[in-house]
């Protein structure tokens, strides 16, 4: 009977495989009802799907996958069965390394920009599951840690695609071991999900004599998505909904423990039990984190759930004005930068993804700064800079080759920030530009800038909206910076000083022409700071993608040394940035 089985899934896959279009459709509307089995760890689900076709071709045949670890139990169109084939396809887009595809007949072909709704039906169990990485040699005991997802009577806890996938998704196979092909995969889900409508409705009914468990899920803009409902004798019911529209970044996931609830004004905070210092250093960051972000973002509108994790060594999760991070440590200075970020989120949203994280990454960074100086902000942003600095390098190095653009971007090279959903791009690259911005026209005018940006306005009426925003409040013409940075990936600038001329006037008065010269396709405002006998100074000069630009700087001694670039302008090459000046 298993031979025969075997058999099938392998006459089925050979048969449909040939003209599988997995990812010719988008859902672009969920409404799914998930109940909750913690005790048996399971999940049953039933709802709609709206399913785009996005090909240019008619399409008769749909796929639906959900994690390997659940079953399709019903799929109709208009109230009636469609026949579907329900087989494994291996693909590391979920945690257990497969996936339930549902291969599925429609009853009419659904012509190019055509959609169709699916009534489904599936359930299943989500235990913990680490397959996808201890089959790629991660250690088990490191792989819990970062794969942590699982319905569990004590802990519950699952993020969506990309993670588990606990709604339909339509992907093509992807795989840990090469190279990017899973992050590639992710990222062109997320990319075509964007726009998509996901409403989520969560329920727990059982009969545990335990306490009553808090559940939540992220919250959109428009209001709070945490339950704690009442027990009714010895039924107990909880339900929540979510709802994301749009989707734009957020992978949309659900928790649920026995937590304490120590909600404060826009911060809906769940820690768990003897975890109470690490909960109070976020009531207490809570003030000045509002403070700061309401200063340079304005006031926070929508309400933020961070909550805690039973593990403590669980890595964090953020995903829309959802925090999961462990509070078992009180550490203040972390509660502090986490919530500057949260609330950024509440008070800023945007769909565009180098818009919403960047400016929260960006203002960790403002942040740190105002506790500890600009070299500490510095620093903190370094540590983004391993992120995206090796495939910046690639693009930088094909981009001197001689390629152009399209050439980088057939080589499947790079991201222009303004569409990316890769997420080195648009929370680290993104943090550094913002950076760059803000020393380029300074805090009032980006801040000013900040506070007219809407993002119904931020659309594809005006792509260059959020360039006209700051040049209109700086009164100068940024548009090269954009191109470079934004509306194109030009790699990065490396920037070195090709020229100096120390001289003296007939008053004996110290001067310096320095020219610098940048080697890269991207332009850059750097600053360089001159060493002089006594002193030194620090000035700022834009140079743009491989050209010159040349200053006189009086001094007051005789200059010894320059050294360009703080660290605040990402370089594919450091090691020419300090050039020493010869003694006269
Ligand atoms: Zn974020």
């Amino acid at each position: 009977m298993k031979f025969l089985c075997v058999l099938c899934v392998l006459c089925g896959s050979s048969f449909f495989a040939a003209g599988l279009e997995r990812e010719a459709f988008t859902i672009t509307k969920y409404d799914l009802e998930v109940r909750l089995d913690p005790d048996q760890q399971r999940l049953g689900a039933r709802g709609k799907v709206t399913l785009r076709n996005d090909s240019s071709q008619p399409q008769k045949i749909a796929t639906l996958q959900i994690s390997s670890s659940l079953n399709w139990r019903s799929i109709q169109v208009d109230g009636k069965p469609v026949p579907y084939v329900s087989q494994p396809y291996t693909s590391d887009i979920d945690h257990t390394g497969a996936l339930s595809e549902a291969i599925i007949t429609l009853p009419a072909e659904i012509k190019p920009k055509d959609s169709v709704e699916l009534e489904i039906g599936y359930e299943g169990v989500i235990p913990l599951d680490t397959t996808r990485l201890t089959r790629v040699g991660v250690p088990p005991d490191i792989a819990r840690h970062s794969s942590w997802d699982q319905i569990h009577p004590s802990f519950t806890a699952v993020r969506g695609a990309g993670y588990v996938a606990f709604y339909p998704i339509t992907t093509e196979s992807a795989d840990f071991s090469e190279g990017n092909s899973l992050f590639e995969v992710v990222d062109r889900w997320k990319a075509r999900e964007a726009a998509s409508e996901f409403k989520l409705v969560l329920t727990l009914q059982d009969s545990s004599s335990r306490r009553t468990p808090t559940l939540l899920c992220g919250a959109d803009a428009g209001g709070s998505s945490v339950g704690a409902g009442a027990d009714a004798g010895k039924e107990r019911r909880l339900q929540v909904e979510c709802s994301w529209n749009p989707l734009a970044t957020v992978t949309p996931a659900f928790a649920m423990a026995e937590y304490v609830d120590e909600s404060k004004g826009p911060l809906k905070l769940f820690s768990l039990p003897g975890h109470e210092a690490g909960a109070a250093a976020y009531s207490n960051a809570l003030d000045p984190a509002t403070k700061f972000v309401t200063g340079w973002f304005g006031p926070p509108s929508a309400p933020i759930v961070i909550a805690d994790f039973a593990d403590p060594n669980s890595a964090p999760f953020e995903s829309g004005t959802l925090l999961i991070a462990s509070m078992a440590a009180q550490d203040s200075k972390l509660a502090g930068i986490n919530l500057v970020h949260e609330l950024v989120h509440s008070t800023l949203p945007s769909s565009r993804p180098w818009v919403y994280e960047g400016l929260a990454h960006f203002a960790e960074a403002i942040y740190r700064e105002q506790q500890g100086g600009r070299q500490a902000a510095l620093d903190f942003l370094g540590l983004h800079r391993s992120a995206f600095l090796d495939s910046e390098k690639e693009v930088s190095a094909t981009l001197q080759k001689g390629v152009g653009e399209k050439g980088a971007a057939q080589r499947n090279m790079g991201q222009p920030l303004a569409t990316t959903f890769d997420e080195t791009y648009y929370r680290s690259k993104a943090a550094y530009v913002w950076w760059m911005l803000r020393d380029m026209v300074g805090d009032d005018a980006l801040k000013q800038a900040i506070r007219q940006y809407r993002a119904a306005d931020d659309n594809n009426k005006d792509s260059k909206y959020v360039e006209h925003l700051i040049e209109a409040a700086a009164k100068r013409d940024l548009d090269w910076f954009f191109d470079d940075w934004v509306y194109q990936d030009r790699g990065l600038p490396d920037l070195r000083v090709q020229s100096v001329h120390p001289w003296k006037t007939e008053k004996d008065v110290q001067f310096i022409t320095v020219t610098l010269e940048n080697l890269g396709i991207a332009g850059a405002e750097v600053p360089f700071t001159i060493m002089f006998e006594g002193g030194e100074i620090t000035k700022r000069m834009e140079v743009r993608a491989r050209s010159t630009a040349t200053t006189r700087v009086e001094l007051g001694g005789v200059p010894k040394k320059i050294v360009i670039n703080d660290g605040s302008v990402p370089e594919s090459d450091l090691t020419n940035n300090v050039f020493m000046i010869p003694p006269p």
